[in-house]
């Protein structure tokens, strides 16, 4: 039987390296509805961010921004894990402020 050759002896191939590959804007996907967030119930736990495919959930220094529309594709799965009921799913057509952050209770649609 013949040896098999490590992965540094095979000859270069077609390859995407991530700093090269475009994400897809897996928002278009989206049909009828979008998340959005009411952040006075947000505990911060980011479960949200670990069960989102597509990398939609914006975070910054570990703490939880919003939604990412261009990468949204409107699966509902963040609502569905959210422990606070703090993301809801809301038609699409809903004007809401950048990433999907509703400040006050009031303003919940
Ligand atoms: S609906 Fe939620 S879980 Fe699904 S892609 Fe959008 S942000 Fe991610
Ligand atoms: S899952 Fe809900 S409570 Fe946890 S970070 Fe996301 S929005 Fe906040």
């Amino acid at each position: 039987m013949r040896e098999l050759k490590s992965s540094h002896q095979l000859p270069i191939g077609g390859a995407v390296l991530a700093q090269s590959a475009e994400p897809p804007h897996t928002g278009g996907w989206r049909v009828g509805e979008k998340p959005r967030v009411q952040l006075d119930t947000c505990v911060n736990c980011l479960l949200c961010w670990i069960y989102c495919p597509d990398s939609a959930i914006k975070i910054k220094d570990e703490a939880f921004l919003g939604f990412d529309y261009d990468y949204c594709k409107g699966c509902g799965i963040c609502q569905e894990v959210c422990p606070t009921g703090a993301i809801k799913m809301v038609a699409e057509a809903l004007v809401l402020p950048p990433l999907g952050r509703i400040e006050g209770e009031s303003d919940a649609g």
